[in-house]
């Protein structure tokens, strides 16, 4: 088969992306693994920005049923709860939402191909050569697409990226995510993501939310030592783990593990997110530590991005790597986004540091209000930055 544009992978990134090029007039074959869309490990929190890239950029609009979430709250080991009202620039509420991944992942990937896409699921890409690509699928048949050009999307292990010896491993998020569902819940708060930082000990950080139905979502990224535990039963870990969460054993009182998912994550960022003939996007790009739900915005935003490269290079005829440069210089603000992610995370996995700026922001709620805003990716990276979260979060206030 032949047409414009390959995308490998039809995650967020995949399909926003794919959707994008698809109502720009191209041609485009998406191709995934997975025979549908499947449930990954996630914590399934979609942030604001991500909430409104996904309406006003690439016209999903999130079922009824998706939970507003309209707070964050961190949480300390002490249990003394930092609660914060997720504000925009001008300082107005804005709006999270939690919704199950697959559903997410389903909405985008319908859309793609109600804009034109060529979907083709359940197809392994397994070789990359310049521009043309091989696989198979799963019934064994084997299948190939020369293209003009090719957007990787093929999440944290791209098979792209390390074909292409671009992979810089970060060994210091080479942690474990461990997502549960649980349903029947009464008792936990709506429209607040509750947020564990790190606490001393073996546990990492974790994330917890009510969604629509009485069901909820607790994800969390442990430490690699933790897998011997995990090995022995997944599921005393999980009881273990809930028990030293400060609130979370009354919210999920009377309430049953519906699912439980582990996945190792492995830190890494590339050398650059192009390369002759591909652009990199989402995950398959840079990894992000979650904790704070950047991934899909990040997986948007880069959609946007990547297709805006795509366009002039493929008006030029040049997809060489200098021709394709462009995207990293257009991917600035969201490595500062990285970078920033980078930085709240040395806090988190800090139990000291954590409580410091927990006990200094307690008394700066405008610093806190920033601070979440670049958090959800409604406030530009800088502000995080600014004298006031700096000072907010580090200088105890006199009272
Ligand atoms: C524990 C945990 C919790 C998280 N919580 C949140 C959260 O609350 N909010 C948030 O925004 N983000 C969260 N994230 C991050 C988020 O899940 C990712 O950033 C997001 O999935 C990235 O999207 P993507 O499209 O780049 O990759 P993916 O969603 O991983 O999609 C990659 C796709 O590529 C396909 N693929 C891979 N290889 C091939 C191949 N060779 N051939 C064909 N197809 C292939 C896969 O089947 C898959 O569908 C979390 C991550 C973890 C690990």
């Amino acid at each position: 088969m032949k047409v414009d544009i390959a995308v490998i992978g039809g995650g967020p990134a995949g399909s926003s992306t794919a959707l994008r090029l698809a109502e720009m007039g191209y041609e485009v074959a998406l191709f995934d693994r997975a025979a549908s869309p499947k449930s990954k490990p996630c914590g399934e929190f979609l942030n604001p920005e991500a909430a409104r890239l996904l309406s006003a950029e690439f016209g999903v609009e999130l079922p009824k049923d998706a939970s507003p979430m309209m707070h964050a709250s961190l949480i300390p080991p002490t249990g003394e709860a930092l609660t914060v009202p997720l504000l925009d620039a001008q300082g107005e509420p804005t709006i999270g939402y939690s919704l199950p991944r697959i559903r997410t992942d389903a909405l985008l990937l319908e859309a793609a191909k109600g804009a034109g896409v060529e979907i083709h699921a359940g197809a392994n890409v397994r070789k990359l050569t310049s521009t043309s690509l091989e696989g198979q699928t799963l019934d064994g048949e084997p299948f190939a697409c020369e293209s003009r050009l090719v957007i990787a999307c093929d999440g944290s292990n791209s098979l792209v990226a390390r074909q292409r010896g671009l992979v810089k491993s970060i060994p210091r998020l080479k942690r474990i995510g461990i997502v549960a569902h649980f349903s029947g819940v009464t008792r936990a708060k709506a429209g607040v993501v509750h947020m564990y930082p790190a606490r001393n000990g073996t546990w990492g950080v974790a994330g917890f939310a009510l969604q629509a139905g009485g069901q909820a979502v607790l994800s969390a990224v442990v430490p690699t030592s933790a897998s011997e535990a995990l090995c022995l039963g997944q599921e005393a870990f999980l009881t273990q783990m809930v028990l030293t969460l400060p609130g979370l054993p009354s919210m999920l009182d009377g309430a049953a593990l519906s699912g439980m998912q582990t996945i190792p994550s492995f830190g890494h960022k590339l050398s650059r997110a192009f390369d002759d003939g591909v652009l990199f996007v989402g995950d398959a790009a840079r990894f992000v530590d979650p904790f704070t739900g950047e991934g899909v915005h990040h997986a948007l935003a880069g959609a946007l991005l990547a297709a805006d490269t795509a366009r002039t290079a493929l008006k030029k005829g040049d997809v060489s790597t200098a021709s394709l440069a462009s995207y990293g210089s257009a991917r600035r603000e969201l490595n500062g986004r990285y970078a920033a992610c980078d930085l709240v995370q040395a806090f988190v996995n800090r139990p000291w540091m954590i409580d410091l700026a927990i006990r200094n922001l307690r008394h700066q709620p405008r610093a806190a209000e920033r601070l979440f805003g670049v958090l959800v990716d409604v406030l530009p990276s800088r502000a995080l930055y600014s004298p006031l979260v700096v000072a907010g979060a580090l200088i105890p206030s006199f009272r």
